[in-house]
């Protein structure tokens, strides 16, 4: 009888053993425990296999995680990810400029007072008055033809032949292609530099960026992020250097490296400020006498400003001549009617618009699609 009870328990152990490998070896059953070692599992174990590595692996062990980090950027350069659409980049702009016409307009029959509605709006999203004045006029007379519900497209056609055609595309030279950077305090121009330095480095080209902004403490640590990330070389000098010696130092870099485009970061000023006007036109002239007139010279914008942004326009297209416009920060504020203002009045063409801090929130400005998203 003993016996047949052992014979028994034998058996049992022997079955529930087979099931407990069984399920360990299907990984079902304390799922983890294989791989994971228990939390207080003995510190030594785990890199003893790494202590039995050759020495000449064990030296070129670290290799990978080093190069990861400056790879990473480069991977990121080349794949990116879907655009997110216009309409959803420009945020607040659009939905206070859209929404608010659509209620004007679906009324019945518009009033004086209507009519006013829709010029406050138009001067809230900084159409500027001049702009505004017109599209007044225009709707108005344009109401009497057609429905309410019209007038919004009506509205958008008005603003598309506002803009109206302009090459919007970045022009390049034969030989060494040269964009100067400028605008006033933290508009967004090293921010600017740093997404067209990824994008044309994504379109094969090589790319230098100057860091002409020796005045801001830190510019051009920021500068040489962007690079980093854009696959691009920095020319750089010590704070407080001469800008335009570096623009010239940048030219010369360029040239002998054979780098397909040069772009020239400058420091922020106060288009009020006369002496700093006069060291951008120097640094214009230096680069207009090692390599002729730049390609682009982009005055950087923001959107925000509002309608100081004409007056700066102004004195920076005096100081530069200025041949194209970069607005920042539309994705930010309600006021992308400064759109229209820009062109307007000052017939220098938006270019290029920065909806965004990341490295892909820059757009061609294409005024249709603009005017679409804006007004919804
Ligand atoms: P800079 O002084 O003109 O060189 O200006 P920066 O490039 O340093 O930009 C100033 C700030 O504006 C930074 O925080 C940027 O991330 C931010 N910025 C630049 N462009 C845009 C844009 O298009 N949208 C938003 N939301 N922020 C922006």
């Amino acid at each position: 009888m003993l016996l047949y009870v052992l014979i028994v328990l034998v058996l049992l152990g022997a079955i529930a053993g087979g099931v407990i490998a069984s399920r360990r070896r299907s990984g079902r059953g304390g799922v983890e425990a294989p791989e994971r070692p228990p939390e207080d599992a003995p510190v030594h174990e785990a890199p003893s296999s790494v202590l039995e590595v050759p020495p000449a692996t064990a030296v070129q062990a670290p290799a990978p995680p080093v190069a990861a980090p400056l790879e990473a950027p480069e991977r990121e350069a080349e794949a990116p990810g879907p655009p997110r659409p216009l309409r959803e980049r420009l945020g607040r702009a659009r939905s206070s400029f859209g929404q608010a016409l659509v209620r004007v307009f679906k009324r019945e029959t518009l009033t004086d007072a209507d009519w006013e509605d829709v010029e406050a709006v138009l001067l809230q999203a900084d159409v500027g008055v001049a702009a505004a004045t017109r599209i007044v006029d225009d709707l108005r007379a344009r109401s009497r033809d057609v429905a309410p519900e019209q007038l919004l497209d009506v509205l958008r056609q008005e603003l598309v032949q506002i803009i109206g055609d302009a090459d919007r595309s970045l022009r390049s030279a034969d030989g060494l292609t040269i964009w100067l950077v400028t605008g006033v305090n933290g508009t967004g121009k090293t921010t600017t530099i740093g997404k067209l330095a990824l994008r044309e480095h994504r379109n094969g080209r090589r790319v230098i960026l100057a860091a002409a902004d020796t005045f801001r403490a830190a510019a051009d640590t920021q500068l040489e992020r962007w690079a980093e990330r854009a696959g691009a070389e920095v020319v750089k000098q010590a704070p407080g250097a001469d800008p335009a010696a570096v623009a010239f130092d940048g030219v010369k870099a360029a040239n002998a490296r054979g780098a397909d485009l040069l772009i020239i970061d400058t420091a922020g000023r106060l288009h009020t400020k006369k002496n700093l006007m006069e060291e951008l036109s120097k640094i214009r002239r230096v680069i207009e006498r090692e390599a002729g007139p730049p390609a682009e010279v982009l005055l950087v914008l923001d959107a925000t400003t509002g309608q100081n942004g004409i007056a700066q326009a102004r004195a920076f297209t005096e100081a530069a001549e200025v041949t194209g416009i970069v607005l920042t920060k539309l994705d930010g504020t309600a006021k992308g009617g400064i759109v229209i203002a820009v062109q307007q009045e000052l017939g220098i063409p938006v270019k290029l618009v920065g909806v965004g801090e990341g490295p892909e929130d820059l757009e061609p400005f294409d005024p249709a699609a603009f005017v679409d998203a804006l007004v919804g």
